[in-house]
C-alpha cells in the first residue's frame, strides 16, 4: 500500500467516526453484527473500498478496506464500552 492510499483510509476512518457519532443508530446496527465478518459487496468493481462480485473482478485483488474500518471501528467500540462498564 502506498503514503496515498494510507492516507485515503485514514480519511474514510476518520469519516466513518464522525458519521458513528452523529449517528447512534447506525453504530447500534454496526455493532449489533458482532463478530460477523464485514464485506461491502458490489458490482461497480469497487475492490480497494469493497469487493466486487462480477465476473471481470473475479481475480483481482479484494482489499474490502472500507469492510475492514467498519470491523476496527465496531471493534473499538466494544472495547470502550467493555472498559466503561466497570
Ligand atoms: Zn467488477
Amino acid at each position: 500500500m502506498n503514503a496515498i492510499e494510507e492516507i485515503k483510509i485514514d480519511q474514510m476512518e476518520l469519516h466513518l467516526l464522525r458519521h458513528f457519532k452523529k449517528n447512534p443508530t447506525d453504530l447500534q446496527a454496526l455493532l449489533s453484527t458482532g463478530s460477523e465478518i464485514i464485506i461491502m459487496f458490489n458490482q461497480e468493481h469497487d475492490n480497494f473500498w469493497g469487493h466486487c462480485t462480477c465476473e471481470e473482478c473475479k481475480d483481482k485483488e479484494h482489499h474490502n478496506h472500507r469492510g475492514f474500518l467498519l470491523m476496527k471501528i465496531r471493534l473499538n467500540t466494544m472495547i470502550k464500552e467493555e472498559l466503561c462498564a466497570d
